[in-house]
């Protein structure tokens, strides 16, 4: 490949162009193994990022990408329907709490959040209320583009970059009870008083439920979702839950806020959504909701992408549904989550270590200084896995279909580069 012009012309994620890092050469992928240009295999510890669930070139998903090629692979969404959407519709209201029944399908993660935040300003729009707020939790992360980005955590670049562009939301504390330890009330203490203080202006709470993804690979108790809700109700604030990563199974519920009964008056889910083989998201809602937008003055819900309902996405999405209705996916996951209890305790205590973590198919070692990203991206493409960290987080959620001795050579290979000085700044 030619890794010259990649590496002169080809911003890849968050780059620099004048001090662009290595990029390692994919020619295939099968299962849970990643191939290098050179024959090298890895072990993936990332289902790239959090989508590759039933691991690469799955002959179901693949069966169904070449069956809908050969009969149409997109077609506009506006005044036309086709049955993989139907299908995936059907599919995706037999998953998501069963409140919910309005679908809209977007093309990503990013804008599966802001169609949820368009969805809340319209609601109150329709009510004749201005709300022109958001409440969300520190160290969260919704997304890149602008709505979802004013939501994010404002303690990394994106906010005092883009200060004045960016809408100024509400920010309460993260939870500091985490998952499977004792359950503190006052967890919930500076939520509450942001939300008794501000209920008026606040159209929607938007966060992660059970798991904060790349804002701090935070797992946080289940009665705090419990009581966010409890609160939305109390003070009549719409609740918008983003599974975008957590969602079709990784935290060991086939979505997070099972694991607190609660249920979202609007849902985000993206990510695994086709199974990672192409980029599809979409926001669900209750007939409550989706009936106030649409009685509202714009008699319609404004937005509608040029890509919407994608069959090919659709048709593959449909696929991974299916392999999650009928698969031991829950099995699978626990048997992952079980490795992790095994092996991240062992290396807790390693002098490298703040703390180790997970939950159902994710595990997270938090380090106590910054990785060298060059140095230690090597270092795991040396010992064989695909793992990729950022800052003091390195964490791994890999494709359920991974066994013992996959999840082993991740930890493994993690535990190798905490005795290297130089995969750290
Ligand atoms: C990845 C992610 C998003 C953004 O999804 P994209 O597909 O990258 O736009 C939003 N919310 C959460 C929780 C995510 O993990």
């Amino acid at each position: 490949m030619d890794l010259a012009f990649d590496r002169q012309h080809l911003w890849h994620p968050y780059t620099s162009t004048l001090t662009p890092l290595t990029c390692y050469p994919v020619v295939s992928a099968q299962g849970v193994t990643l191939t290098l240009e050179d024959g090298k295999e890895l072990t993936d510890g990332m289902s790239s990022w959090w989508s590759a669930i039933h691991g690469y070139n799955h002959p179901v998903l693949n069966e169904a990408a070449h069956h809908q090629i050969d009969k149409v692979s997109h077609v506009m969404f506006g005044g036309i329907t086709h049955e993989p959407a139907i299908e995936l519709g059907k599919k995706l209201l037999s998953l998501v709490p069963d409140n919910l029944e309005h679908i809209f399908l977007a093309d990503s993660g990013s804008v599966a959040v802001e169609v949820s935040l368009k969805m809340a300003l319209q609601y109150w729009h329709a009510k004749g209320q201005s709300r022109p707020k958001f409440l969300t939790l520190r160290h969260g992360y919704h997304g890149d583009t602008f709505a979802a980005m004013s939501v994010t955590d404002p303690n990394n670049s994106m906010h005092s970059l883009y200060k004045g562009f960016l809408p100024e939301h509400i920010f309460a504390e993260s939870p500091k009870c985490r998952f499977g330890e004792d359950w503190d009330e006052s967890d919930l203490d500076d939520f509450k008083s942001q939300l008794e203080q501000y209920h008026s202006q606040i159209a929607a709470v938007i966060i992660e439920p059970v798991v904060q993804g790349a804002g701090g690979m935070r797992i946080y108790h289940p009665n705090f979702l419990k009581g966010v809700r409890d609160l939305c109700d109390h003070y009549g604030v719409l609740l918008i839950l983003d599974e975008i990563a957590t969602g079709f199974g990784r935290t060991g519920k086939m979505f997070a806020c099972e694991h607190a009964n609660v249920q979202p008056d609007i849902l985000c889910v993206g990510k695994a959504l086709t199974g990672g083989y192409m980029t599809l998201s979409a926001t669900i809602t209750t007939p409550k909701v989706a009936n106030t937008v649409c009685s509202g003055e714009a008699g319609c819900f404004m937005h509608g992408p040029t890509f919407m309902g994608n069959p090919l996405a659709c048709a593959v999405a449909n696929a991974s549904m299916a392999l999650l209705q009928c698969d031991d996916w829950k099995q699978q996951v626990l048997n992952i989550e079980l490795a992790f209890a095994e092996l991240l305790p062992k290396i807790k205590n390693h002098r490298r270590v703040q703390d180790v973590r997970w939950l159902g198919a994710i595990g997270v070692v938090e380090t106590t200084d910054a990785v060298n990203m060059e140095v230690i991206q090597r270092h795991f493409v040396d010992n064989g896995v695909w793992i990729r960290p950022f800052g003091r987080l390195i964490y791994m959620m890999p494709p359920y279909i991974s066994e013992y001795g996959n999840v082993e050579k991740l930890v493994g290979a993690i535990s190798t580069a905490l005795d290297r000085d130089e995969c750290f700044n």
